[in-house]
């Protein structure tokens, strides 16, 4: 999509500390970070939001899940643990739209659950 900020850093017309990529995946740091670890996990094609998803993203999600844990590994919080969250749509908190996976750690998280 030509307008989503997302889109433009996983085809890197906008420029992001990148920590992962593959043909599926982009991983990078989030600009305002909420935990000392604060990583973005989004696939390139541009969904808007987890409540956009089907039956034929099923692959995709499952990819996703376990990209969240070899990341987690490879920042070095596998162990101490972290927190994945999902935001979808205005009540979920989701600002920008375009599918990602929130990835928090390196310290105690705190959120709403
Ligand atoms: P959400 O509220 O779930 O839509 O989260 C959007 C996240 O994207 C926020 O944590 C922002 O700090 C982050 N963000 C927005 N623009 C950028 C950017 N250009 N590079 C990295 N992270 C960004
Ligand atoms: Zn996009």
């Amino acid at each position: 999509m030509t307008d989503c900020i997302f889109c433009k850093i996983a085809s890197r017309e906008i420029s992001s500390e990148i920590v992962f990529e593959n043909d599926e995946f982009t991983a990078f740091k989030d600009i305002n970070p909420k935990s000392k670890i604060h990583i973005l996990l989004v696939p390139k094609r541009h969904i808007p939001r987890i409540a956009d998803i089907s039956k034929d993203d099923t692959k995709l999600m499952g990819k996703m899940m376990l990209q969240a844990k070899f990341l987690a590994e490879q920042l070095g919080v596998a162990d101490s643990g972290y927190k994945l969250i999902i935001n979808s749509g205005p009540d979920g908190g989701q600002i920008v739209d375009h599918l990602h996976l929130h990835i928090l750690g390196g310290e105690k998280v705190g959120g709403a659950v």
